[in-house]
């Protein structure tokens, strides 16, 4: 691949990539909901000028644009990997929802309410962290089947 190449993929990339973000940009408008007066705040405080303009859609996932030829260039600059937490296009941010976070600590909320307090939790879980690893401990991988069990399997 020659360097006079990378002008031109360039060139049939960008109109692509635009058409997809300003179809995404337009569908947070119509669906998000605006900033809270603290984020606000935080807007100014970024420079923007529109802050009022700017909606917030959450979802599980951040989309990612389905024509191949983005599809490809979006993975080799990793703008969209499989696990970004939220996506600005314009004045319209994807936010992905933290349900799934949330409830995998409500699993272990409960795990130290059932075992009776931090002490004998972390007695436990640190235990098995040290011995088995943190992914395979068995508090963990309880805590990931019942989350699971609440709100699908995106969650780790
Ligand atoms: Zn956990």
């Amino acid at each position: 691949m020659g360097e006079e190449s990378v002008p031109e993929q360039f060139e049939t990339l960008l109109p692509l990539a635009v058409q997809w973000a300003t179809e995404e940009e337009e569908r947070i408008l119509r669906e998000g909901v605006p900033l809270a007066e603290d984020e606000i705040v935080d807007a100014v405080a970024m420079g923007v000028r529109n802050p009022k303009r700017i909606r917030l859609l959450q979802v599980d996932e951040i989309p990612a644009p389905r024509h191949p030829i983005l599809k490809a260039a979006a993975g080799a600059i990793r703008f969209l990997t499989p696990a970004p937490r939220g996506l600005a296009l314009c004045h319209g941010i994807f936010i992905r929802s933290d349900r799934s976070l949330i409830v995998h600590e409500l699993a272990h909320t409960a795990q130290y309410e059932r075992l009776g307090g931090i002490l004998p939790f972390l007695r436990k879980y640190l235990f098995e962290c040290l011995t088995i690893g943190y992914s395979q401990a068995p508090l963990e991988q309880e805590a990931i089947s019942m989350a699971n069990r609440v709100c699908g399997s995106q969650v780790s």
